[in-house]
C-alpha cells in the first residue's frame, strides 16, 4: 500500500471557538484544555488561571482579545485514533472583529456557542455571518444548560429563525436548569449520565423513558436532514428504513461540511458536562484540512490563481495571521501552513511585500507550554520567531518561487479616532515608538499625526478598543498618555445583514436573500454616535454614514 505525504491531516482538525460575549467560549476552551491533557489545573475562568487569557488586560475585564492558536491532543472516545486539534481563539467583543476575522480565514471549522439561556445573541449572529464569509463548516453548543431560563428548543428555534440554518439537533439535555443531569446522544442512543463535579465519571445507557417521545421526534429530523445531503440515507428513508449508525454519522459530516446542516450538541462547560462529547463531535462532523477547498493564490501581474492543495511536500505557502510582541522572544508571527513545510533557519519570500525573510525559530503554542519545532508541515499553525517585515494577512512562499498572493484578511476601517498626548513631554518619543508597535500587531489601530497641529491621533474600532491599547502603552511602554474626547464614533444595532461592501445581505424566511437594505443612522447623544441598523460593524459602513455631519 501506498501512503501519502499528506496522510497524517486526516488526523487533524483546525478549529476556533466562536461566540458572542458571555456565552461561555472561554470557560468551553478551558476545559477542553483540560480534558485534551494540557491545562492540568482546571480553575474558574476569570480567576486569573484562564490559560487562553494570557494577557494581563484581559483576565481584568474578563475578554478574550487575542487570537492565540493552541495546539491539543485528542484521543476519540471508545477508539484509540488521536486527534491533533488546533485551536484559535477567537474574540467575543464587537471591537475586535478583525481579530475574528483573521481567525476565521485559517481554520477549517468552527464551533458556535450559545448561552442556551439568552439563545441567538447579536454577537453570535455577526460571528456566523463572518463564518459564512469565509466558509467555514459549523457545529453549535448550546452551553449553560444548567442555568435558569435555559433552553436547547430555544437555541434550536433561535438557529432556524435568526441564522436562517437548519439545525441538526444530534444530542439532546436530560433535564434543564438545576434539573441538567446529561446528555441524549441521538446518533448512538444513549444516555450520557455525569456522575462527578469533573465530568470524568459519565454513566452511559438507556435513554430514560421521559425523554424518549421527544427524542424520537428529534432522531426523526436528524434523519430527515441527513437524508437530503446523502442519497444512501435517502433511499433507506424513502423505504422507512433506518441507516445504519455510520451511514448516519458520514451523512451528517458531509452535511456540515457542505455547510447544508449544523450539528447542534449542548451541555454546561461550568459544570463540565458534554465537554468530551463535543470534542468527539469535533472528529465526527468537522473536517481535516484534506477536506477544505485547496487554497487559491493570485498570480503576480495576472489574472490566473492557482491551487494549494494540503501537501507537506508540495510548494510553500503560508499565511501570517496574526502578529504579537512577547516578552520573552521578541515578535512571534503566528502562520498557517497551507501547502508545503516551512523549516526553521530557512528563509522565505513575503509576496505580499517582497521582502526575503529568515525563519528564525518555529514554535507550537500549547495551553501553557511551547515546543520549538524544526518544521510546520501543510495544515499545522505555529508561531515564527525572527520575521521582521511580515505583517497580518502576509502571504508566505518559498525562496525563489512564482510570486503568488493568498486571498488576504479583510480589514475594516477605523470608527473612532482620539488625539492623545503623553503626560510628560519628555515621553513624546516613547510614545511615537510604543504606538507605532501597536500599530503593527494590530492593522485596525491606526496612528497619524497632524501636520498642522502637530497633534498625534490614534484610531480603533471603539473605545473599548482604543482603552486597551492606551493601557498596553502605559504597561508595556511605561508611558502615561492623555486622550482627548471621541472625534467619530458610532455603535451598531446588528439585526440580520451582513456586508459585501455597500451590498447587505439579508436573511429571511430561512433562505438568505440578496438584496440591499438601507442603513439607518441615529445620533445617540450630541456628538456620541450613530446607532445603525442593519449593518455590520467590522464591515464596510459607507463612511458618509459614520459622520454626516462632516
Ligand atoms: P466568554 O465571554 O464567552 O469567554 O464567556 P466565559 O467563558 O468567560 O463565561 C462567561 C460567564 O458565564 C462566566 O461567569 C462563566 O463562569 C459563566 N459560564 C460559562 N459556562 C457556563 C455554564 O455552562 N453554566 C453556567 N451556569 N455558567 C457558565
Amino acid at each position: 500500500m501506498t501512503t501519502k505525504a499528506s496522510n497524517y491531516l486526516t488526523h487533524f482538525r483546525n478549529i476556533g471557538i466562536a461566540a458572542h460575549i458571555d456565552a461561555g467560549k472561554t470557560t468551553t476552551t478551558e476545559r477542553i484544555l483540560f480534558f485534551t491533557g494540557r491545562n492540568r489545573n482546571i480553575g474558574e475562568v476569570h480567576d486569573g488561571a484562564a490559560t487562553m487569557d494570557w494577557m494581563e488586560q484581559e483576565r481584568e475585564r474578563g475578554i478574550t482579545i487575542t487570537a492565540a492558536a493552541t495546539t491539543a491532543k485528542w484521543t476519540r472516545s471508545g477508539t484509540d485514533q488521536e486527534y491533533t486539534v488546533n485551536i484559535i481563539d477567537t474574540p467575543g467583543h464587537v471591537d475586535f472583529t478583525i481579530e475574528v476575522e483573521r481567525s476565521m480565514r485559517v481554520l477549517d471549522g468552527a464551533v458556535a456557542v450559545f448561552d442556551s439561556s439568552q439563545g441567538v445573541e447579536p454577537q453570535s449572529e455577526t460571528v456566523w455571518r463572518q463564518a459564512d464569509r469565509y466558509g467555514v463548516p459549523r457545529i453549535a453548543f448550546s452551553n449553560k444548560m444548567d442555568k435558569t431560563g435555559a433552553s436547547f428548543d430555544l437555541v434550536l428555534n433561535d438557529i432556524r429563525e435568526r441564522l436562517g440554518a437548519i439545525p441538526a439537533p444530534v444530542q439532546y439535555p436530560m433535564g434543564e436548569e438545576s434539573d441538567f443531569k446529561g446528555v441524549i446522544d441521538i446518533v448512538r442512543m444513549q444516555a450520557h449520565t455525569f456522575t462527578n463535579d469533573l465530568g470524568t465519571e459519565i454513566e452511559i445507557g438507556e435513554i430514560p423513558e421521559q425523554f424518549a417521545g421527544k427524542v424520537a421526534e428529534m432522531r426523526a429530523q436528524l434523519i430527515e436532514a441527513a437524508a437530503e445531503v446523502d442519497e444512501d440515507v435517502m433511499m433507506k428513508f424513502l423505504e422507512g428504513e433506518e441507516p445504519t449508525q455510520e451511514e448516519l454519522v458520514a451523512a451528517i459530516r458531509k452535511g456540515t461540511i457542505e455547510k447544508r446542516i449544523f450539528p447542534v450538541l449542548c451541555g454546561s462547560a461550568l459544570k463540565n458536562k458534554g465537554v468530551q462529547l463535543l470534542l468527539d463531535a469535533v472528529i465526527d462532523y468537522l473536517p481535516s484540512p484534506l477536506e477544505v477547498p485547496a487554497i487559491r493564490g493570485k498570480v503576480e501581474d495576472s489574472e490566473d490563481t492557482v491551487a494549494f492543495p494540503a501537501d507537506p511536500d508540495g510548494k510553500l505557502a503560508a499565511l501570517a495571521f496574526k502578529i504579537m510582541a512577547d516578552p520573552y522572544v521578541g515578535r512571534l508571527t503566528f502562520v498557517r501552513i497551507y501547502s508545503g513545510t516551512m523549516q526553521s533557519g530557512s528563509y522565505v519570500m513575503n509576496a505580499s511585500k517582497d521582502k526575503r525573510e529568515r525563519v528564525g525559530r518555529l514554535l507550537k503554542m500549547h495551553a501553557n507550554s511551547r515546543e520549538e519545532v524544526t518544521e510546520l508541515r501543510a495544515g499545522e499553525l505555529g508561531a515564527v520567531i525572527g520575521l521582521k517585515d511580515s505583517g497580518t494577512g502576509n502571504t508566505l512562499i518559498g525562496d525563489g518561487d512564482d510570486a503568488v498572493l493568498l486571498e488576504s484578511i479583510d480589514i475594516p476601517e477605523p470608527v473612532i479616532k482620539l488625539a492623545i498626548e503623553p503626560k510628560t513631554k519628555a515621553d513624546q518619543e516613547k510614545m511615537g515608538i510604543g504606538l507605532q508597535k501597536l500599530a503593527e500587531e494590530d492593522p485596525t489601530f491606526r496612528v497619524e499625526s497632524d501636520q498642522e497641529s502637530g497633534q498625534t491621533t490614534i484610531s480603533g474600532m471603539g473605545e473599548l478598543h482604543l482603552e486597551i491599547l492606551v493601557d498596553r502603552l502605559k504597561r508595556e511602554y511605561k508611558v502615561e498618555a492623555n486622550v482627548g474626547a471621541p472625534q467619530v464614533a458610532y455603535r451598531e444595532t446588528i439585526t440580520r445583514a451582513t456586508d459585501v461592501e455597500g451590498k447587505f445581505v439579508r436573511q429571511s424566511g430561512g433562505r438568505g436573500q440578496f438584496g440591499h437594505v438601507k442603513i439607518k443612522a441615529e445620533p445617540l447623544e450630541p456628538g456620541s454616535g450613530f446607532v445603525f441598523e442593519n449593518a455590520v460593524v467590522g464591515g464596510t459602513v459607507p463612511r458618509e454614514y459614520i459622520n454626516p455631519a462632516q
